[in-house]
């Protein structure tokens, strides 16, 4: 289709409470919305890079203007037919995986609508239902955390996720493994960590959690294959991988044992698809993480999530866990325990709520044919 609009939201969604993790501690999401719109069709993305430059080099604002001034002057005007077109239309820009993620998931969406078609049919999920699972961030006091994940267990999560960090790391784990001894448990690191903490990653062994996310530096692959080589646990890669290029050399250097798939982080459906399939090939299984996008950004998680080398409950949150009010319509709700269903309506089957995406929006910009 002739791509003629994009339009470009930075908006602001405040949280119920601060989430900290080993980055730092974030009270309000910034997140990038897109409309792509053709003739009489559109379609939406969303891409949320965070505030700061702090998970990656990537943040809100600079996406905003990557995308303002970079990236959608080289889509609008343009026939784009297929998510590999777009992906080569965008390629003199390096790096900005973020920025380009917004606009190809727009793409994917105004695509699907076009086909009349939801989009995890048309990327071949094996179904609506998808498995769902809990995180936590770190908290004030062990007792809130163990008061938290007893909740959610008797909600019926299937599987948790703990933000870790130097200060909230071992005896966390200690304590919550104690009171939950057959839990399927998962630390986060958000790159907090180095190769000389090899011992404590060995310590961590004892506590048979399913993986280690992310324990090392954000774009590191050797030492992951270092460590991993090390220890039993297997290790799970988030934010070192950005392409397909980097899961392949992750694949080949042994660094990681699953990949967590966000579909903005890797720069769009396209690559997530490509990601997805490198991993299948290789007997890595995957899962899809998230940015506490709105339900727009999660409406691409969770579609994702249907595919077929997903093997473990995805990052995927109802609404009401982080926000009041959800920037996209209709919000995202739980349809059972520990499970999320997505949409059947053509495309995504979610978008942002008009009034809420005035009152959030900070910026907004229009790049025209
Ligand atoms: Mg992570």
């Amino acid at each position: 289709m002739r791509i003629d609009t994009i339009e470009i939201y930075h908006v602001a969604m405040p949280l119920i409470y601060p989430f900290r993790t080993a980055y730092g501690s974030d009270d309000c999401i910034e997140s990038i919305l897109v409309r792509m719109v053709s003739g009489q069709h559109y379609g939406w993305g969303e891409t949320s890079p965070l505030r700061s430059p702090t998970y990656s080099g990537e943040w809100a604002q600079g996406v905003f203007l990557a995308t303002r001034d970079w990236l959608a002057p080289l889509l609008v005007g343009q026939d784009v037919t297929s998510g590999e077109q777009l992906q080569k239309a965008l390629s003199s820009i390096k790096g900005n995986h973020f920025a380009k993620g917004g606009l190809d998931l727009a793409w994917w969406d105004l695509h699907a609508r076009l086909q009349g078609q939801p989009l995890w049919k048309l990327i071949e999920g094996r179904g609506a239902d998808v498995e769902v699972g809990a995180d936590f961030g770190v908290m004030e006091s062990l007792d809130a955390l163990l008061a938290e994940i007893a909740k959610a267990q008797e909600a019926g999560f299937k599987r948790t996720k703990l933000k870790f960090r130097p200060g909230w790391d071992l005896n966390m784990v200690a304590a919550v493994r104690e009171r939950f001894p057959d839990m399927t448990i998962h630390v986060d690191c958000n790159s907090a960590y180095r190769l000389s903490d090899l011992p404590m990653f060995q310590e961590l062994d004892r506590y048979h959690l399913a993986m280690i996310e992310q324990p090392l530096a954000h774009d590191d692959l050797l030492d992951h294959a270092k460590l991993q080589a090390s220890i039993r646990t297997p290790i799970c890669l988030d934010e070192s991988i950005v392409s397909p290029e980097k899961a392949q050399k992750a694949i080949e250097l042994k660094s990681c044992r699953w990949i967590n798939i966000k579909p903005a982080r890797v720069g769009g459906v396209t690559q997530a698809l490509a990601i997805h399939d490198l991993c299948q090939k290789a007997g890595i299984p995957c899962w899809i993480g998230g940015m506490l996008e709105s339900a727009v950004g999660q409406a691409f998680n969770t579609a994702l999530a249907t595919l077929p080398n997903v093997r473990y409950p995805s990052d995927i949150f109802p609404t009401s866990r982080f926000y009041r009010e959800d920037l996209g319509e209709p919000a995202v709700t739980l349809s059972g325990p520990s499970k999320v269903t997505a949409s059947r309506k053509p495309g995504i089957g979610c978008e942002p709520h008009p009034e809420r995406l005035k009152r959030l929006a900070v910026e907004r910009a229009v790049v025209k044919a």
